[in-house]
């Protein structure tokens, strides 16, 4: 029996009829897609499922490779996250396809600053795409390299009211999105507080619409050390139905987590409680899209670590040489001295 995921989720853009279809659900009139490669209704055949036509036919689709070497540096206000009680209520919850939160009661945040100046925009959600401590998936990749998982913050502009409303906006900036990667790494002292705290509230929600309401200080998720520098570019929502509507800001910086942490997850399904075959949630990333003629930026200088490697070898090489010069004058001092 195939498994299909239904839409929704994700960066939940499946705005069809005006309402959002969560979780599982075998109705007929229901849209579906998976992220099973092999699957007609996978990735690749997402463009092919009415109403999803973008996902197939777009140009400015996500996620994409960032080659660092070709981003143009630009400057940009500073990203300023507002939250709203400082303490935010957030109902965490297994939607099917990721580990998703979505803001409860008056829960309230914003951000302004970066690519996107003084336009405020409201959260709608935050979600992680994973895998685990030996598979990598993030949906964005660095210079060809994917890590462990990413987070991604999705905000829409203030000036609506919900998602929904701003992509029927039509907006090319309607939504924003902060992702911040991550991989994991045994030391506990680098790893990161807020994505640690919300691995912990994801990781016993084994089943569909399985869900939890916790409350988390959002400023530990998004620190403001952890904003500082990032790379943008306009591209899509990474599931369907791919709006090409969204202002991406990709932290530069990638977080680490424990991998006890981020395997904890490895038992979150897509499938339903009494239904088989089983299907994890990990893995749960599009392939990467065509860059096509995009632009991307980056608000910080290069480091010193990105230059070439022969400054490294130079260096290396200067005490042997210096080595070499101080044995060749013994030789000499000892052999005019045997003179
Ligand atoms: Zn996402």
């Amino acid at each position: 029996m195939e498994v299909v995921l239904l839409l929704s989720l994700c960066i939940t853009a499946v705005w069809a009829s005006g309402s959002f279809s969560k979780g599982w659900n075998t109705g007929a009139t229901t849209r579906q897609w998976s992220y099973n490669l092999d699957s007609p209704m996978g990735p690749a055949g997402w463009g092919n499922i009415a109403g999803f036509e973008t996902c197939g036919n777009g140009t400015e689709q996500s996620p994409i490779n960032i080659p660092t070497a070709s981003a143009a540096y630009m400057t940009y206000p500073a990203l300023n996250v507002m939250s709203s009680p400082s303490k935010a209520s957030f109902h965490f919850h297994n939607n099917g396809a990721a580990a998703d939160a979505d803001p409860t009661g008056a829960t309230a945040v914003n951000i302004t600053g970066g690519p996107l100046g003084s336009e405020q925009y409201s959260i709608h959600n935050f979600h992680i795409h994973f895998g685990n401590s030996t598979f990598m998936s993030s949906e964005h990749s660095v210079d060809s390299s994917r890590t462990a998982g990413e987070l991604h913050v999705v905000f829409f502009k203030s000036t609506y009211s919900t998602l929904g409303e701003a992509l029927d906006s039509g907006d090319g900036d309607a939504l924003a999105v902060i992702s911040m990667l991550f991989n994991v790494g045994s030391d506990a002292s680098s790893a990161h507080p807020g994505l640690e705290t919300i691995l912990r509230h994801f990781s016993n929600l084994t089943y569909p619409e399985d869900g939890v309401e916790q409350s988390i200080d959002f400023a530990t998720l998004l620190r403001p050390s952890d904003l500082t520098s990032f790379y943008t570019y306009n591209g899509s929502l990474t599931t369907p139905g791919c709006n090409e509507q969204v202002v991406w800001m990709v932290m530069s910086q990638v977080q680490n987590v424990l991998p006890t942490s981020l395997n904890s997850l490895s038992g979150l399904r897509s499938t339903a409680r009494m239904q088989t075959p089983v299907v994890p949630v990990f893995g749960n990333a599009r392939p990467l899209q065509s860059l096509d003629n995009r632009m991307i930026y980056r608000n910080f200088q290069m480091t010193p670590s990105r230059s070439p490697p022969t400054i490294a070898t130079s260096s290396a090489s200067g005490p042997t040489v210096v080595s070499l010069v101080a044995l060749f004058l013994s030789v000499l001092a000892i052999y005019a001295n045997l003179l």
